[in-house]
């Protein structure tokens, strides 16, 4: 089995130390190679998790609330021509794996609290909100990124998961970029992507197969230049975010607007 594989713990400000991030990101791309025998999908999947029951980023057990209280997940996965989505699940759900779950059934994309009753019958627990994550949500300090991604290819196949809790606050029901087509993940022959940001702007563009598509006539790091670039020019002034992207060979890139984006990666 040979491949490559690159995460990111969200574009933005992180309210955890750099290193511990770091870390924990590094931990993730481990648990993605060990996964490399069950194929780029299932790679994917194990890397996201690893980030989501952290409870250090804004996705799973650290997810973001909205306005009135409720963490609501979105998370997506993609590989060939499947999509599979969850749209603003409500509590703490390994959405990546339901994501993945969904992807190859007759409804790939399910959103509310049909979801939750669904996840239940397939098994799956739901976790405790972390403590922290709560505690900053009260005290109304500045949203928190740290949307969590992973774009891998096992041997010439791509795939990609994106997970979320949102924009912290945002309004009851608001769904950003990450479990829409197109605009969080994208994922084909030609590689994988995943975005992070404000999500308004990355699906006013569907910036995800925007940015796969630019993999016909350049590298993978340019591809991610530029797609920053194009999301700059966002009519509304929203256009901040970052951007991972793989190459079905194996080549990888990344680019972002903020103040930061962790990054980690690895090959066999
Ligand atoms: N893109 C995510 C959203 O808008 C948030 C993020 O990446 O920080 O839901």
């Amino acid at each position: 089995m040979k491949g490559s594989i690159l995460v990111h713990g969200g574009a933005g400000r992180y309210r955890s130390s750099p290193e511990k991030i770091q870390e924990l990101l590094n931990r993730s791309v481990e648990a993605g190679l060990a996964a490399f025998e069950r194929g780029a999908l299932e790679s994917a999947v194990v890397a996201v998790e690893v980030m989501e029951s952290s409870g250090l980023l804004n996705a799973g057990k650290g997810g973001s609330r909205q306005a009135d209280g409720t963490i609501r997940m979105d998370a997506s996965a993609a590989t060939g021509q499947l999509f599979g989505s969850v749209i603003a699940m409500p509590g703490c759900w390994p959405a990546s794996r339901c994501a993945a779950r969904l992807l190859a059934t007759p409804y790939p994309i399910r959103a509310g609290e049909s979801v939750v009753r669904w996840a239940r019958q397939e098994g799956f627990t739901q976790w405790e909100p972390d403590a922290d994550a709560y505690a900053h949500w009260e005290k109304k300090s500045a949203p928190s990124p740290g949307t969590v991604g992973a774009v891998v290819v096992v041997d010439g196949v791509p795939a990609v998961v994106t997970s979320t809790g949102g924009r912290e606050r945002a309004a009851e029901g608001r769904v950003g970029d990450t479990a829409l087509p197109g605009c969080g993940s994208s994922a084909g022959k030609s590689g994988a992507v995943s975005w992070t940001g404000i999500g308004e702007a990355i699906l006013r563009m569907r910036m995800a197969d925007w940015t796969r598509g630019q993999l016909k006539d350049c590298s993978p790091q340019e591809a991610a230049e530029r797609a920053v670039e194009k999301l700059e020019s966002d009519e509304l002034n929203e256009g901040e975010g970052g951007v991972i992207i793989i190459s079905s060979e194996g080549e990888m890139g990344w680019a972002f607007n903020t103040e930061a984006m962790a990054v980690a990666w690895g090959k066999k």
